[in-house]
């Protein structure tokens, strides 16, 4: 039987549920393909909303990308946000926006409705990797935009609660927060089966069939589910059942550290801060403390097969100990890859193929909270006709170049670090 990969989540995972495996043909309004955040968002959802659900896993809740990542719980999207306003101007935009910011309100509202130990904790600290000006204007544009509760830091206070050289001053957004990722698909997965809805485990969707009614079948290795809507929500992980979703999904790796527990006054000679934190160069390391004094670290893009866990462990630790020497000693406890499924676009694909048959994939690398707000989408417009899902129709399927696809991201990616190399020689200082 699958279970989870070895991260600091697994090992700490509370109340570990299984759910059976589909061994029977059984029916239900809808059935979502993938229990990771969106398709449990998805079937939370619509469960809520009085529908019938039956949601299919091929391997354990969470298993994907969504078990497995940084925790950070923030609104807006991969794309920035003066280019999504660029893209589809500002009122499109913030529409957009918006939708992320109920989902960070109905994560934490999820939270403790179901009481789920997902121990949220709250701002977010990003500071700059460059001497430039321009961040305290990036906290006014967030707040006076997108209506974010963001405060401007300057250098002192950065270096204050961040305690390196290679930071200069940043901004807090206030309202994002972050949380254990497992914890949470895990409590959210309990609040559905407590609605009603079904959850089977180890239970690949293999093949979908559209009768000429227009019901769906979707076929499992020992079973099947007919429904009259079906929802895509496999990612990077997804298996090629439908092809233009597979056509258009970049799958890029990346990483994720946990140290061992650092002892206080060690701690403090480096990170202040209870805030997620992290930089503004284009490959950016990102990082949080955990409750037990541990340092989570995160960052970096492969495409090729993902380093073992002990080769993973040094080039994090290494990646940790550039920004922040002081910290020499501390040792890695364990050390994952996960898999992100990419819309080129840097937003989700959202929406509808045909009658019935709906996808809310390709989050990227910042999917936590936009995976709730795809949910919501969906489920909406599948209950109560809402419309909503129309506002990612800018966004579509890009061919990413088939086997050659990952290996363009991972030029891409080394060209940012080039850039950052190159901004980091253009600082003011
Ligand atoms: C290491 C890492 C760190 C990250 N850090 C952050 C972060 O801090 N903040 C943030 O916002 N985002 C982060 N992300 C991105 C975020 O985790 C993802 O965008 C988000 O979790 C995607 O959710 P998902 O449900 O679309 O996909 P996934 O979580 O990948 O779930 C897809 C699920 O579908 C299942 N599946 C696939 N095909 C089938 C099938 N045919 N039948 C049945 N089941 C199927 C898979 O087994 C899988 O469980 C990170 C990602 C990684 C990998």
């Amino acid at each position: 039987m699958t279970d989870y990969i070895d991260t600091y989540y697994s090992r700490t995972l509370e109340g570990d549920m299984h759910y059976p495996a589909l061994q029977d043909n059984v029916s239900a309004d809808i059935c979502v393909i993938g229990a990771g955040f969106a398709g449990i968002a998805t079937a939370l959802g619509l469960v809520q909303r009085g529908k019938s659900v039956v949601l299919l896993e091929s391997r354990r809740i969470g298993f994907g990308a969504s078990g497995r990542n940084g925790g950070f719980v923030i609104a807006g999207y991969g794309m920035g946000e003066k280019q999504l306003v660029k893209k589809v101007g500002r009122a499109h935009a913030v529409d957009l926006y918006n939708l992320t910011i109920t989902a960070r309100t109905l994560i934490r509202k999820r939270i403790k409705d179901y009481n789920i130990p997902a121990h949220p904790v709250g701002g977010q600290l990003i500071c700059s990797w460059y001497d430039t000006p321009g961040h305290e204007e990036e906290a006014s544009y967030l707040h006076d935009v997108f209506g974010e509760n963001t405060e401007y830091w300057d250098k002192d206070k950065v270096r204050a609660h961040c305690q390196t050289e290679h930071y200069y001053d940043g901004l807090v957004m206030k309202d994002n927060f972050h949380m254990h990722p497992l914890n949470y698909a895990h409590g959210q997965a309990k609040a559905i089966k407590q609605a009603g809805g079904r959850i089977y485990e180890q239970s690949e969707a293999v093949r979908v069939e559209e009768k000429a009614s227009g019901t769906k079948i979707v076929h499992t290795p020992q079973g099947s589910v007919t429904s009259e809507h079906v929802v895509f929500c496999g990612s990077a992980y997804f298996n090629g059942l439908n092809k233009k979703l597979s056509r258009s999904c970049l799958k890029v790796s990346t990483y994720v550290m946990v140290t061992e527990p650092i002892p206080q006054d060690k701690l403090d000679t480096a990170i202040k801060s209870k805030m997620c934190i992290r930089d503004t160069r284009y490959a950016d390391d990102y990082y949080r403390i955990l409750p037990d004094n541990s340092l989570l670290w995160g960052g970096r893009c492969g495409v090729n097969r993902a380093p073992s866990p002990d080769q993973l462990k040094d080039m994090m630790l290494g990646d940790l100990l550039k920004v922040y020497p002081q910290l020499a000693g501390v040792k890695a406890r364990v050390a994952w890859s996960g898999l992100m499924g990419y819309n080129v676009y840097k937003l989700p694909h959202i929406g509808k193929f045909s009658e019935g048959i709906w996808y809310c994939t390709n989050f990227g690398g910042h999917g936590v909270c936009p995976t709730t707000a795809g949910g919501e989408v969906i489920a909406s417009a599948i209950a109560e006709g809402s419309e909503d899902y129309k506002l990612f129709e800018p966004f579509g399927f890009a061919y990413t170049g088939g086997v050659f696809g990952p290996f363009v991201a991972q030029a891409v990616y080394h060209s940012w670090e080039l850039m950052d190399k190159l901004r980091g020689i253009g600082r003011r200082a």
